[in-house]
Parts: structure tokens; C-alpha cells; sequence
């Protein structure tokens, strides 16, 4: 069965619960579509009035991250629970700029990834590799082991059902696309990853999005590679661009 294509935004550290109703109100009509799945990824204090203003629409919503424990003394973090009662369908887990500015390893990474599962949510697991480890020749290596590890003691029933995100770092936010060949590459190869962890049906289930630089006019390009099944979008994600990107056909 083919896969339904998923875009995600992913705000970052940008707009104020008011910026962020006014962003979702101008998206509305422009992101409308049947044949793909949308989120919003938004900041915590963002994500109670932008489920408010997402109500009746096509658009979930998704957290930026989450901790793993279930409550207390945890002060500044935010539980899958806490999420959850909020109306928050998604959860991004392991982006570079978390793995890189706060230091999350694969250890922590996996820890969340149980967990968000645990409590109903849909991690978005974000791997990538940096520019120096691609010029290296190890991305592949490097790809595997993030996914080996962050999905470690993770069913096979739930791997089918969340999303990877393929993020190489040196084209997140920087307007250098991984071009389509080199992006297909490496989701191809996070599918035989899975397949060789599973089994071929949870492969030809997990859906793989690219991200780095996605914009309208390189997305119809890269969701048309067959292991390409959306994207995970930053920079774009804040404009009315975004439209143009959920509907690349
Ligand atoms: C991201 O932050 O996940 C991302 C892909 O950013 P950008 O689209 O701006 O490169």
C-alpha cells in the first residue's frame, strides 16, 4: 500500500502564542489537502492556542521535544502526558540542534522515543550526519547507528507507525539542499536499516521525510523519490511557502 506523504513544520524558537494563531489563520486555506498529512511542530507555550486555532482543519500538532520521565522534579521540562492532554498528536525527538546545543545522546533519544510512544504520541526521530562526516565517506555508518540505537527495544508494530526524519546537518537552515539523488539515498538506505531490524512490512510501512532546506521549489523534486514520504521543514514552515510545499504536486 503507498504511503501517505507527511509534511511537518517545524517553528523552532519562533512566534508568540499570538504571532503563532495569526501564522496558523494565514495557513489555513493553503494548506488544505487530502492527499497529505500536515503538522505543525510549535514551541510548548505555543501548542494550547495553536490546537485551539487547528480545530476543524487538516493540521495536527506536534511538540519540538519532551522528556521521557513521567512527572516532577524535573524543573523546565514538559512530559508526554502534559502533551498529550493538550491535544498534541506528534513529537519531534533528536534534532540536531537538541543533539548538538543541549547534548541529548542516542541513550536519552531512545529513552523518549518509548516514551512518547508509551503515552500515544508519534515521534518524529530526526537522524543526520554533518558535513565532516559526509566528506569522510561514513554518513551511512553514521545514519545506521543513530537509528540502531534510538530504536533500540522499540516494537516493530510501532516503528511502522512513526515517522524518521533524514536531516542532514549541513543543509539544515543553511539554503543547501541535499540534492534529491543524495537525499533518496540515504532514506533508501534507513528503509533497509529497518528492514534488516524488522522485517520488510514495517520497512515498506515507516514513513521517511527529508529535511534541510526544503522550499516550494525543490519539494516536488524530493517527494517524488520513492523512500522520500514528506518532509520535515524549518525556515519555510513560517511563511506561506508552506502551502506551496504541502501541495508540491
Ligand atoms: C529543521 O529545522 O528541521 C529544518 C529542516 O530546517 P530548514 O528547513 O530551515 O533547513
Amino acid at each position: 500500500m503507498a504511503r501517505k506523504k507527511i509534511v511537518a513544520g517545524n517553528w523552532k524558537m519562533n512566534m508568540t502564542p499570538s504571532q503563532a494563531v495569526k501564522l496558523v489563520e494565514t495557513l489555513k486555506p493553503l494548506v488544505a489537502s487530502d492527499d497529505v498529512d500536515v503538522v505543525y511542530c510549535v514551541p510548548a507555550i505555543d501548542i494550547v492556542p495553536v490546537v485551539e486555532a487547528c480545530k476543524g482543519t487538516n493540521v495536527e500538532v506536534g511538540a519540538e521535544n519532551m522528556y521521557f520521565e513521567e512527572k516532577g522534579a524535573y524543573t523546565g521540562e514538559i512530559s508526554a502526558e502534559m502533551l498529550v492532554d493538550a491535544g498534541v498528536k506528534y513529537v519531534i525527538i533528536g534534532h540536531s540542534e537538541r543533539r548538538d546545543y543541549f547534548k541529548e545522546d542516542d541513550a536519552l533519544l531512545n529513552k523518549k522515543v518509548k516514551k512518547a510512544i508509551e503515552a500515544g504520541l508519534t515521534p518524529i526521530l530526526c537522524c543526520g550526519e554533518s558535513l565532516e562526516q559526509r566528506e569522510m565517506g561514513v554518513t551511512l555508518d553514521w545514519i545506521n547507528l543513530q537509528i540502531k540505537s534510538d530504536l533500540d527495544g522499540v516494537a516493530a508494530s510501532d516503528v511502522a507507525n512513526m515517522i524518521i526524519a533524514y536531516e542532514p546537518i549541513w543543509a539544515i537552515g543553511t539554503g543547501k539542499t541535499a540534492t534529491s539523488d543524495q537525499a533518496e539515498e540515504v532514506c533508501g538506505a534507513i528503509r533497509r536499516t529497518i528492514a534488516a531490524m524488522y522485517d520488510e512490512a514495517t520497512a515498506e510501512a515507516v514513513r521517511i521525510q527529508y529535511g534541510g532546506s526544503v522550499n516550494a521549489g525543490n519539494a516536488a523534486e524530493l517527494f517524488g523519490k520513492p523512500d522520500i514520504d514528506g518532509g520535515l521543514v524549518g525556515g519555510a514552515s513560517l511563511k506561506e511557502d508552506f502551502g506551496k510545499i504541502v501541495n508540491y504536486k
